[in-house]
């Protein structure tokens, strides 16, 4: 006997309530269930078939990220839009077939499934590498290359970028750079927490009003917060306009376990010229060879704050640098305020960026980079192993 999809009673095969509906037939036991059908179902069924034709995506999904992990709520979204789903012991199981049509991953509240839910709101997104030729950066040189045609425009008036200590090599040391050469001492990442706060505020103290600042998404945060929050120092008193300029970031590392780890290798920091996070491995450019070694031997010296981040693309910035997505030895770029827009492109158009759209599969490779940060808080192994 045929069964009512909206109040899920049996009804007679010759009911007066049916509808035809993408080739199938539809029995309802009153015109209440028909009507219901009518105005809300058919749209759900619209909905399935063009989720499912952009990607299959299938129950085992919603296992793998949201169930096993332990991260579900129980709220019902998923059963709710599913006849193949059903609460029971406290998990949502499937009891029936899965068409792979994405409709449960898409209503979870935990699941991410937009663009903007993995990197933030961007204008647009570019792989580009300075065209300044004694130039030499982390990888394209973009960040530096921006901040030379930022301060030789009268754009800003400084900028606070990390140069390495001189004492502690390796160690970072945030600085105010008024100059270019002040600018180039920061070109290259330093795998450790810098101060970039105190450098900040030392600059707007000195009357600078016109600021770029360089930092990943957590020192990038707590500008935005300085700037928003009711009590914020930016907020109150200290005006000033800050180009937040942020840095891709997944992991650093106490100084100290970099400097342990680097000599348990036969390797001194002094002698290091590069360091670079790469494909999940850690290269280290000696003055004689290049050694590489998996990110996972580093694990024990990985800072512990860290490991509760999920924000990979510093998404409060106005423009954001990273080395993933695009080839070696370029940036990419992702233009998010329209003042970062602007500058970006103006670099550009004066000759000190070369620049190019990203394409589709690079934008992907970020987007998976993301993911995998946003979702690490969710793993149970690593947080067992905190
Ligand atoms: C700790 C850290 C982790 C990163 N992790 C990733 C990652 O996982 N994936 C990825 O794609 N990209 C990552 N990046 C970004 C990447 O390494 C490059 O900084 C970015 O691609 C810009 O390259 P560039 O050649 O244009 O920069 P450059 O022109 O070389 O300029 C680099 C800028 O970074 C600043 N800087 C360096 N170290 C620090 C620091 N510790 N704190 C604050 N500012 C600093 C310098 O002041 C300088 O202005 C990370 C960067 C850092 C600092
Ligand atoms: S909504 Fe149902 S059919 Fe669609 S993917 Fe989820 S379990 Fe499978
Ligand atoms: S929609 Fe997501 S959070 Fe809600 S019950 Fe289903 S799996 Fe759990
Ligand atoms: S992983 Fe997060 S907390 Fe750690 S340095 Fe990067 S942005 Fe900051």
């Amino acid at each position: 006997m045929p069964i009512d999809p909206i109040c899920k009673n049996k009804v007679q095969e010759d009911t007066p309530y049916y509808t035809e509906y993408g080739g199938k037939l539809y029995r309802f036991c009153s015109y209440e269930c028909k009507n219901k059908f009518d105005l809300l179902e058919k749209r759900v069924i619209r909905l399935k078939r063009s989720i499912a034709e952009q990607e299959k995506i299938s129950f085992g999904k919603l296992r793998k990220d949201i169930i096993k992990p332990g991260i579900c709520t129980l709220c019902g979204a998923c059963a709710a839009s599913c006849e193949s789903i059903v609460i029971k012991d406290e998990q949502p199981r499937l009891i029936d077939k899965c068409t792979a049509c994405g409709v449960c991953y898409n209503q979870c509240p935990r699941t991410i499934t937009t663009e903007e839910g993995l990197v933030g709101r961007i204008r647009n997104a570019y792989c580009a590498r300075t065209a300044i030729p004694e130039l030499k950066g982390q990888d394209g040189g973009v960040v530096t290359s921006m901040l030379a045609y930022a301060l030789e425009e009268g754009l800003i008036d400084c900028a606070i970028v990390t140069t390495r200590s001189e004492e502690e090599p390796w160690k970072p040391v945030p600085i105010v750079a008024k100059t270019y050469d002040d600018i180039l001492e920061g070109t290259g990442s330093i795998y450790s927490h810098s101060m970039t706060l105190e450098a900040l505020m030392s600059a707007i103290k000195q009357g600078m009003r016109s600021i770029a600042f360089v930092g990943p998404s957590c020192n990038i945060d707590a500008v935005t917060k300085m700037q928003k929050s009711p009590y914020g120092f930016l907020h109150l008193f200290m005006r000033a306009n800050i180009l937040k300029m942020g840095l891709f970031c997944m992991d650093t590392f106490y100084y100290e376990g970099i400097k342990e780890f680097v000599e348990s290798k036969d390797m001194k920091l002094d002698d290091i010229e590069w360091m670079k996070i790469r494909k999940g491995r850690f290269e280290f450019q000696t003055r004689d060879e290049l050694k590489v070694f998996p990110l996972g031997e580093l694990d024990q010296y990985r800072s512990s704050s860290c490991k509760y981040c999920t924000d990979m693309a510093s998404e409060s910035a106005d423009l954001s640098f990273g080395g993933v997505g695009t080839p070696r030895d370029w940036t990419t770029v992702l233009a998010r305020s329209g003042m970062g827009y602007e500058i970006f492109n103006e670099a550009v158009d004066n000759g000190y960026i070369d620049s190019r759209l990203l394409e589709e599969k690079e934008m992907k490779n970020i987007l998976n980079l993301a993911k995998m940060k946003k979702i690490q808080m969710y793993s149970l192994n690593r947080r067992q192993n905190v």
